[in-house]
């Protein structure tokens, strides 16, 4: 199983080796603005790179919303951070599941999600795994709580759709975590990532801050059951830089069993 951490863009293969890490995950540009990626220059080393690789896209991506101005560009950027981890040889694009505006309708939204992949189909097709990841807030959410995520599912039935369950973003959002890896694959029938993330907000709290997995409102070991039963990658997006990653992902090997 690969234990990685969510780092700094700049030199992702160095943040690696800081924290042991067998995986990255990290932004190919500003997460909060609409730039598209630039080429990287060590991106001959990350494609050779014994690490494996996880873009994550900005967050101002919302596929899901019925304000125009937002949704086109969003269903553009996500295509081109898509390409561009595609060119760096990485194993899934996560974004996350996006929300409408309240009074708006989620059935739309959830349409809107089948139109993102329309067009990239149209285009070619995603060249990597689009993970699309559960939220912690919000009540118009298309991917907060397991209901929503089962109408977003059926709306995206014709394509080929990955799954990341962030386990502070379940706590906060309302799931517990006990058997949710089940009740997610009852849907998705898949897990191709876990962020094992504990909550500084209580169940429910609809708030996504992430905590050190010893800290936090989540007893550690329902994060460690998560990531037993979904049997896939984990990345970290834990506070603390290097020391704080370290140590959560040293708990997670001590735990799962996987030594080193
Ligand atoms: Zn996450």
């Amino acid at each position: 199983m690969r234990i990685g951490a969510h780092v700094d863009q700049t030199d992702p293969l160095a943040e690696a080796a800081a924290r042991s890490a067998e995986a990255v995950q990290f932004f190919l540009a500003d997460p909060q603005g609409w730039k598209a990626p630039k080429p990287r220059e060590d991106a001959d080393r990350l494609r050779a790179a014994d690490v494996d690789l996880y873009v994550h896209a900005p967050y101002v991506i919302n596929v899901a919303t019925l304000n125009n101005r937002i949704r086109i560009p969003s269903r553009k950027l996500l295509l081109a951070h898509a390409t561009a981890a595609g060119q760096l040889g990485a194993r899934g694009l996560i974004v996350h599941g996006g929300h409408v505006n309240t009074g708006d309708d989620l059935a739309v939204g959830f349409d809107n999600w089948r139109k993102t992949f329309a067009f990239a189909a149209d285009a070619g097709g995603f060249p990597l795994p689009v993970l699309i990841e559960n939220t912690a807030g919000g009540d118009n959410a298309c991917a907060r709580r397991l209901d929503a995520l089962a109408r977003l599912w059926d709306a995206l039935g014709d394509y080929e759709v990955g799954f990341c369950l962030d386990t502070c973003h379940a706590h906060a959002g309302g799931e517990e975590l006990l058997d949710l890896v089940d009740r997610v694959k009852a849907i998705t029938g898949r897990i191709d990532l876990v962020h094992a993330n504990n909550s500084k907000g209580g169940f429910n709290s609809g708030q996504d801050r992430h905590d050190n997995l010893d800290g936090g409102t989540i007893d550690p070991e329902l994060v460690v059951a998560v990531i037993r039963a979904a049997g896939a990658p984990v990345i970290v997006e834990t506070p603390g830089g290097a020391t704080g990653q370290s140590a959560d992902i040293a708990f997670l090997r001590d735990q799962l069993g996987t030594g080193a």
